[in-house]
């Protein structure tokens, strides 16, 4: 079998209503898809997290180094890839394009096979997975302790069991917030609160010390990525469990974090951190330091199908116990008209829990109409 053709779709919707999280407002989505085609007729799918006119660019070079190229050798194509531009980007945009081309060539191997992704890679842990709701940014009008309140009160009536806030605001809107969808959700729903690195270490303790009595499963991103002295001044003054590493890249990168012990839970992207390939050996690595995997998740249909197969293989935190504590789907409840308009059969919950797709390769089929509608 050989690639006979890599096609990078850029496609972008405005919002109908703008928001914000600690570093930027948002007024569009945008998604960068990778399409590979086969001269045997199978076509795969991939994703890549980041700018979308960069990521394409960078995709549209690979092209070249991909056509004529046994799209099964996936490590082989991965290391030739990284190797060739590895002097110009061993982090960032040229991983996510990396991340993309990966998940599209494991779409194919599975379709090949004719089973899911995730058998090819020692098979599934489980079929189902518990959603967490990402979303309470704010908005550029109204009280945010009273929206936010009722945005939490209606994820806990659709099912879900655990939320996360956007924090970063300032430690004082930080704490009134926090303090408010905690009293709005009760002592049963767990609530994550994310600061998109948007203190240093000083702030960070801060305001973990003042939100620590209420109950937080974890405090993602406090400092910026590059900082890991600052998460291991953070992780030691605070009982809270620290996340991170959205903004990390590829088993190099992660090496450090799990080395250094710097947070409790990592959370690499599969659009971004180097694809199916690169995060199962991540997650591997950090079972092996007790560290736990939990995804983040931040794209379309084709980036959350690809993180459910590789979600369907992350260890449990207590792995091999009876009290499985199984990880977690990010589940972005921001408005994205693309993200389900270009699934054949969207990818939703059922009372905060997320079928696998059992389907082969990433589970999904293309709908080739929203390609066309959201071309840009
Ligand atoms: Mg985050």
């Amino acid at each position: 079998m050989k690639i006979i053709q890599v096609n990078t779709h850029l496609l972008s919707a405005k919002l109908t209503t703008p928001f914000a999280y600690s570093r930027a407002w948002y007024d569009t989505r945008t998604a960068m898809l990778v399409e590979i085609v086969t001269d045997e007729g199978h076509t795969g799918w991939g994703e890549c997290y980041g700018p979308a006119k960069m990521t394409k660019a960078i995709v549209d070079e690979f092209a070249a180094l991909l056509i004529g190229r046994d799209p099964l050798n996936t490590d082989y194509l991965w290391q030739q890839l990284y190797a060739r531009f590895r002097d110009h980007g061993q982090k960032g945009l040229l991983i996510q394009a990396l991340s993309g081309v990966d998940i599209a060539l494991w779409d194919i191997r599975g379709k090949h096979f004719n089973v899911p992704a995730y058998q090819l890679l020692g098979g599934a842990l489980r079929s189902e997975v518990q959603a967490y709701a990402t979303g309470l940014y704010r908005r550029d009008s109204g009280d945010p302790l009273s929206y936010l309140t009722g945005e939490a009160e209606n994820y806990v009536a659709e099912g879900f069991r655990a939320i996360k806030l956007k924090v970063g605001f300032g430690i004082a809107q930080d704490r009134a917030v926090t303090q408010a969808i905690r009293n709005a959700i009760g002592e049963d729903i767990a609530l994550m609160i994310d600061a998109n690195h948007a203190y240093d270490a000083v702030s960070a303790i801060r305001l973990g010390r003042e939100v620590e009595a209420l109950d937080i499963s974890w405090f993602e991103e406090p400092v910026p990525p590059e900082d890991l002295q600052g998460y291991q001044a953070v992780k030691a003054a605070l009982t809270i469990p620290l996340a991170g590493g959205e903004c990390e890249f590829t088993r190099m990168g992660f090496r450090d974090v799990l080395t250094q012990r710097a947070m409790d839970i990592i959370q690499p992207d599969i659009c971004s951190a180097g694809g199916l390939s690169e995060c199962k050996k991540i997650s591997d690595m950090a079972l092996a330091f007790g560290i736990r995997t939990n995804p983040h998740v931040w794209g379309s249909g084709i980036g959350i199908a690809a993180s459910l197969q590789w979600i369907a293989m992350v260890p449990d935190h207590t792995p091999v116990s009876l009290t499985p504590s199984a990880p977690l789907l990010e589940f972005d409840r921001t408005e994205h008209p693309i993200r389900q308009a270009i699934l054949q059969q969207p990818i939703e919950h059922k009372n905060g829990v997320v079928t696998i797709p059992q389907g082969p390769g990433l589970g999904i089929d293309i709908n080739r109409d929203a390609l066309s509608f959201f071309k840009v």
